[in-house]
């Protein structure tokens, strides 16, 4: 006979295993999870040090073992030894496979190998550039999109990708401002979160999702001058508000994984700052999952000069917290600095436990392997079409004035019956996809603008002619001739000018930001030709567009949408898709202005009220914070985009006038709301982006002169109108305050409801005591 009490005991215990069952089927396989932590700490008790240290070692599998490109291939002796955590750069899945059989069959503990890959914007599906992702200000469309790259990427067997570049960029010089949100950390920290839920799903072993990696860790973005690499400095309080927020979001919403930056952080490089990645990233925010380094990013630390051998770099970047070494082949020497007591067993111990949580939530030991038959032959019909949709929401629409007839110049008008097409970028398949695209992502599955508008003026009996004109780079005027005439025969010109992709992107950081090459002088000839100029422009930098912009009638920065750049140009170009993107990136007038972006300090003698078109006349005119040859203000502000429809903003509704500091830093407020009456005054369907900006005033440390706090997506019809409501409490008014605290202090409070971060409707309130 069983006890009573017993009978309840066994109930109990069925009853939490009926739970987890369940907990493990629909929830997110959390890294901390105690069932993972049993699995890592019973694995952990049978590794030898060499094993452990094996763990902490992640190759470049394409570099090859003596880094002359020995293959995939050659790792099976260094893999089944225990020597090797991770390779990253292979996309055969029968390799993959493979090497995981190697792992699985002949290693001592059977850990499976964590295979990795920049899949940055689409694997085999190709979106645009993540800096023209961000234009769409659309994080669902975000995640759905890192999803197909996840499930893409998975299928090859690839469970990690170094993606998403989280780094706030304020300097349209460097050229990795293209791989991220650009220049806000709000935008930027929902783009983090987007990415992450999108990659790793909601279930982290299902066998479709990738973990993510959070990159560069931290402030990469602030690099000096805009140049690739270069140091960084700058206060801790900067750094909390403007450049940690994103990484903070990623690590909230589960990120696996970190890496730790190239670049150094006020004298100490990322890699091998304890204060960043111990104190703040593994303290503060408790992140469970591992960090990475850069490629060679250890190595390079005595570059940096922190120093003078390897084993006193690998020793620098591991005790101060970087837990895999990527490339650099210095984490072999933590067997000896352990022997020696230099760095304690037990830190090695802490550095495998994250990698091995990470590969248990990830299922490896579980299903390690990749069907490989599920291997992409061709893009999915849905997955193109949704590319496709995301090209026209990156699509962010600068220009639009009148044609002689007084329509404006874009949509394309019914009287257009021949159209010239003109420009290097018109017909260029490779330069769509971006500066860092996947080995499988492919020219061939690219619809250039040529193709997809020589169908769409067909459809609409319109005769087009297509002109190269000049090169991306290159002096050449041969082929000026033949665009000069096709421009002149034709009703609208379209030139489709820009960058190459390899303008932008890692290693890509530029001095001038002009239009490449004699672009600048095609542009003009064609200008003189009289004929009506809509120019689509393809970068990853924002460009100097002072010189342009007067040339032309209309223009579409359309960054590099991607496999579907074409369908989604020409569908924007005639009206089937009405241009909703928004800057996220300020454009400046002159690269002199740069670093610059919206949400600045006000200084001691602001220009405000100041004619900053001359050179100052008087001594009110001059000392005051200018250019006396440029205005302080970008050509095209963040938060700006035009639509083929116009929106009008209703004055805003407050719930309340005041709020209490203390009871919104004690979580008693109630938030205030803000609503206004958005409406579509226009003629055509279309979607704003409705921004909510603050400025705080009468603050311990001075803030900046506008602040964004919220947005969102509306779809409007003609006359149609809709209430926007945001909610703003402790989390939008809180600041890293003269005590480095974050918390709400009393102030003025100024908002802005609108559609970029120079309009809005305007209201304001205090925050007493
Ligand atoms: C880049 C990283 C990238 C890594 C691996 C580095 O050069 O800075 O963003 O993830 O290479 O390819």
């Amino acid at each position: 006979m069983i006890h009573k009490k017993t009978c309840f005991s066994l109930l109990a215990i069925f009853l939490f295993l009926f739970a987890s069952h369940f907990a493990g089927q629909t929830s997110r396989v959390a890294l901390d999870d105690p069932r993972i932590e049993a699995r890592v700490d019973a694995l952990l008790k049978q590794m030898s040090l060499e094993e452990k240290v094996g763990q902490l070692v992640q190759r470049d599998a394409s570099a090859g073992i003596t880094g002359l490109g020995a293959g995939g291939g050659a790792w099976a002796e260094p893999v089944a030894g225990g020597k090797i955590g991770s390779l990253f750069n292979i996309t055969n899945p029968s390799e993959i496979n493979a090497l995981q059989k190697v792992a699985l069959e002949k290693s001592r503990l059977r850990i499976p190998v964590i295979f990795a890959l920049d899949v940055i914007h689409g694997y085999r599906t190709t979106f645009p550039v993540p800096l023209g992702m961000a234009a769409t200000w659309d994080p669902v469309l975000v995640e759905r999109a890192s999803r197909i790259a996840a499930e893409e990427a998975s299928a090859a067997g690839i469970r990690w990708t170094f993606s998403p570049m989280v780094d706030i960029a304020r300097d349209a010089r460097w050229g990795r401002i293209v791989e991220g949100a650009g220049e806000d950390p709000y935008l930027g920290a929902a783009m983090a979160r987007a990415y992450v839920r999108g990659y790793q799903g909601k279930q982290l072993d299902a066998p479709d999702s990738i973990a993510a990696c959070a990159k560069h860790y931290v402030a990469h973005g602030a690099a000096e001058g805009g140049r690739e690499y270069n140091s960084v400095d700058m206060s801790e309080r900067t750094l909390r508000q403007v450049y940690l927020p994103p990484f903070k979001a990623a690590v909230e919403a589960g990120a696996a994984t970190l890496m730790s930056a190239f670049n150094s952080l006020n004298g100490v490089p990322a890699s091998a700052n304890e204060f960043t990645l111990k104190e703040i990233l593994k303290g503060e925010w408790r992140f469970p999952g591992f960090v990475v380094s850069d490629y060679t990013a250890i190595q390079e630390l005595m570059a940096h000069g922190i120093a003078n051998d390897g084993p006193t770099a690998a020793r620098k970047a591991f005790l101060a917290g970087v837990d895999m070494d990527m490339e650099s082949k210095l984490y072999l020497a933590l067997v000896e600095l352990v022997h020696s007591g230099t760095v304690p067993e037990g830190a090695v111990d802490d550095a495998v436990r994250r990698i091995l949580r990470v590969k248990f939530a990830l299922g490896l030991f579980d299903h390690p392997y990749t069907p490989e038959k599920a291997r992409l032959a061709t893009i999915k019909p849905e997955y193109l079409e949704f590319a496709r949709s995301v090209a026209e929401k990156s699509f962010v629409l600068l220009k639009n004035e009148p044609m002689a007839s007084g329509a404006p110049a874009l949509p394309v008008s019914s009287s257009v019956q021949t159209m010239a097409l003109i420009g290097p970028l018109a017909d260029d398949a490779p330069d769509m996809l971006g500066p860092w695209h996947t080995a499988e992502s492919k020219p061939k599955d690219v619809v250039t603008l040529r193709v997809a508008l020589a169908e769409r003026a067909a459809a609409s009996q319109i005769k087009l002619s297509y002109a190269r004109g000049t090169d991306i780079w290159g002096n050449s005027e041969t082929g000026f001739a033949a665009a000069l005439k096709a421009a002149s025969q034709a009703d609208l010109v379209v030139l489709a000018l820009g960058e190459d992709a390899g303008s932008s992107g890692e290693g890509g950081s530029r001095a001038h930001l002009d239009l490449p090459g004699n672009q600048q002088k095609l542009l003009e000839a064609v200008a003189a030709t009289g004929r009506p100029i809509v120019l689509i422009l393809f970068n990853g930098h924002p460009l100097v567009l002072t010189p342009v912009v007067p040339h032309v009638r209309a223009l579409v920065e359309a960054w590099f949408p991607g496999v579907q750049a074409g369908p989604a140009l020409a569908r924007t170009l005639f009206g089937d898709a009405n241009p909703s993107g928004r800057l996220t990136v300020s454009f400046p007038r002159a690269v002199g202005q740069e670093p610059l972006y919206y949400n600045a300090l006000n200084t001691g003698r602001p220009a405000e009220g100041i004619d900053l078109n001359h050179r100052p006349r008087t001594a009110d005119e001059r000392y005051h914070s200018r250019y006396i040859d440029e205005p302080n203000s970008p050509l095209f502000p963040f938060g700006y985009g035009l639509s083929y429809t116009r929106f009008t903003y209703s004055p805003l509704t407050l719930s309340k006038t005041t709020l209490s500091a203390r009871a919104l830093n004690s979580g008693q407020a109630e938030p205030l709301r803000v609503s206004a009456e958005v409406k579509n005054t226009g003629g055509r369907s279309g979607e704003e982006i409705v921004q909510l900006y603050i400025r705080e005033q009468g603050t311990s440390v001075a803030r900046p002169v506008r602040e964004m706090k919220g947005f969102r997506r509306m779809a409007l019809a003609p006359g149609e109108s809709k209430r926007v409501e945001f909610t703003i409490g402790r989390d939008e008014l809180a600041f890293w305050n003269i005590d480095m605290k974050e918390v709400v202090e009393p102030a003025r409070i100024t908002i802005w409801v609108g559609p970029s971060s120079v309009e809005g409707s305007q209201g304001g309130f205090e925050i007493n005591e």
